[in-house]
């Protein structure tokens, strides 16, 4: 990904990212969230929202250009079962990443693949996006769900940060004392860690996410690495104090 994604594009619009990260410790290779899946998985209208311009449907193609194949990824880690973070999943019925294990929170396999499981209709019709059902079918076999905040790999932490969705989590990738947070939904854009009062309409529970969201940027200091997988380019950046708002800076390591 190049460096120069802004948080605007030259008409004013918001960009957005639907994309993952990649992981690696050791042997193991882990994805987190995969984006909204193949170009013709979603309809038109998520390339173009109204007062935003999206960038999806590269996530094989930058794992190749990465060295990275299909099947040496172990393990997708959802933050959340939105359709734009499952998309590469699965495609056509089968597993993308054969060898992989596919984790989540258990409230988010309750609340999108359980007997009462939530409606998806709306995304369907508006972003013609296939449900968590449909798209997870082909890896329930190799889903496994966490129940609390810990470990799921050296030095890789999973934290339950509700109110996007019941299970939406934050990931956190530290060495020593040097630390990453992907930070999945709590937040969609950077402008959000410097302008607290602007928020996504896309918060299964709008106050619970705020209050997440606002401990959960307390606790952000200068020196951590922060990325979202939404941010324009997947870039990580700081948050740095700043007189009044604190500023986002990106960062280029
Ligand atoms: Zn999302």
């Amino acid at each position: 990904m190049p460096t120069t994604h802004a948080v605007f594009d030259d008409d004013g619009r918001i960009v957005l990212s639907l994309g993952g990260f990649v992981v690696r410790i050791g042997e193991r290779v882990l994805l987190v969230d995969a984006g909204a899946g193949p170009l013709g998985d979603v309809g038109e209208a998520v390339e173009a929202l109204d007062r935003s311009w999206v960038e999806h449907g590269g996530l094989l193609d930058d794992l190749r250009a990465g060295g990275l194949a299909p099947e040496d990824v172990t393990d997708v880690v959802f933050t959340h079962l939105h359709f734009d973070h499952i998309g590469w999943a699965s495609q056509a019925g089968q597993p993308t990443f054969p060898n992989a294990t596919y984790r989540c929170d258990r409230r988010d396999a309750d609340c999108f693949l359980g007997p009462d499981a939530m409606d998806e209709t709306m995304f369907r019709l508006r972003w013609g996006a296939m449900s968590a059902r449909d798209r997870l079918a082909p890896v329930l076999d190799r889903l496994e769900t966490w129940d609390r905040d810990g470990s799921i790999a050296p030095g890789v932490d999973v934290r339950r940060t509700p109110g996007h969705t019941p299970g939406s989590s934050v990931v956190v990738v530290s060495s020593g004392t040097a630390r990453a947070l992907i930070l999945g939904d709590v937040v969609h854009c950077p402008l959000e860690l410097t302008s607290p009062d602007w928020e996504a309409m896309a918060d299964m529970d709008q106050a619970l996410a705020r209050t997440t969201r606002a401990a959960l940027l307390r606790e952000v200091n200068g020196d951590d690495l922060v990325g979202a997988p939404h941010f324009p380019g997947l870039e990580f950046g700081r948050l740095l104090p700043g007189e009044g708002a604190r500023q986002w800076l990106v960062s280029s390591r």
